[in-house]
């Protein structure tokens, strides 16, 4: 009896199995042909000064629309990507499209999301090369998100890269804080310029004093340590309020507007009280 429902256990897990290989294949069949076609697309998501309201710059998000199962979220496809070793090519597309545009709004930083894989790859920093120079936008006016994944492999390799990004005139911002490998002594070792609080603790700001507490600490730290600061996931104005009041400077969320398509853009930054164009300068020399 055991027997034969172990039998059938199997069965039937191997039949989900044989389902969820079969989909995974044909997302992946699909994707191949993603970027050739046209189906890959960026969107903008304003990032804000959270005093004035007004938008200092724009993080770049990806969006993949097919035409039967319809829009397919990063999360998604994007491990799914590099899995299957496309992703160093959509990330070099990523990079000279959000570049493009970028010069298209003067005065305003575009943030761009690489992942730890990107990160270390050997064409990495030739691909962000590339696209300051194709596109001629001033590398002061790139910023580029990484997640606390990219610290835990290869330091050496990790620290040149940084370095050589900030020898460009490019910042780094970290994404995600607080949600990965939460050791606060990469903050010592790495330069970032940026820390950007994750959406999890913006969340339950409002009615969590620990959260509120937490939240403090983080914003505490990158001011001991001259980072700019800034709270993803700001979906309400009690959140902004709570932000501004512990002396978080920027922010970014629903409150302030989603990821649209960036012939929406002027609209909603219009919205905002139009773009306020910050001191966007390379790190001081020697630093
Ligand atoms: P992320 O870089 O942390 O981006 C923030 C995510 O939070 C975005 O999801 C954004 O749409 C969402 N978000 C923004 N404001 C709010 C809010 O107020 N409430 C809530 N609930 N969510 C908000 P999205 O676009 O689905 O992107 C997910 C992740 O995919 C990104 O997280 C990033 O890690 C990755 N990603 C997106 N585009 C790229 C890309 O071009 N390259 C790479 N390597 N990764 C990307
Ligand atoms: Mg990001
Ligand atoms: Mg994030
Ligand atoms: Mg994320």
């Amino acid at each position: 009896r055991a027997k034969a429902e172990g039998r059938n256990g199997f069965r039937f897990f191997s039949a989900e199995m044989n389902q969820a290989l079969r989909e995974r294949r044909a997302l992946e069949q699909d994707l191949r042909e993603a970027m050739a076609t046209g189906q890959l697309h960026l969107h903008y998501q304003p990032q804000v000064n959270l005093s004035t309201g007004r938008v200092i710059g724009l993080e770049a998000l990806l969006r993949w629309d097919h035409p039967v199962r319809g829009r397919v979220m990063p999360d998604r496809f994007i491990p799914l990507a590099e899995e299957i070793g496309l992703l160093s090519r959509i990330g070099e597309w990523v990079l000279r499209e959000a570049c493009a545009v970028a010069t298209r709004w003067p005065g305003l930083r575009m943030a761009v999301n690489i992942s730890a894989h990107q990160f270390q790859a050997a064409d990495f920093l030739r691909a962000v090369r590339t696209a300051l120079e194709e596109t001629g936008l001033p590398p002061a006016r790139l910023e580029i998100e990484i997640t606390e994944g990219v610290l835990l492999t290869d330091t050496e390799r990790t620290l040149a890269t940084l370095e050589a990004l900030h020898a460009l005139g490019v910042s780094v911002a970290m994404d995600d804080f607080g949600t990965g490998y939460s050791s606060l002594g990469y903050l010592h070792k790495f330069r970032f310029d940026k820390i950007k609080i994750d959406r999890s603790f913006v969340a339950t700001l409002t009615d969590d004093p620990q959260a509120v507490a937490i939240v403090r600490a983080m914003i505490g730290i990158t001011h001991a340590l001259g980072l700019r600061c800034n709270a993803e996931g700001v979906e309400n104005a009690v959140q902004a309020a709570l932000l501004r009041a512990e002396g978080c400077t920027e922010a970014q969320g629903y409150l302030y507007g989603r990821a649209v398509p960036e012939t929406e853009l002027a609209a909603l930054i219009e919205s905002a009280g139009g773009p306020q164009a910050e001191a966007v300068a390379p790190p001081a020399a020697g630093e």
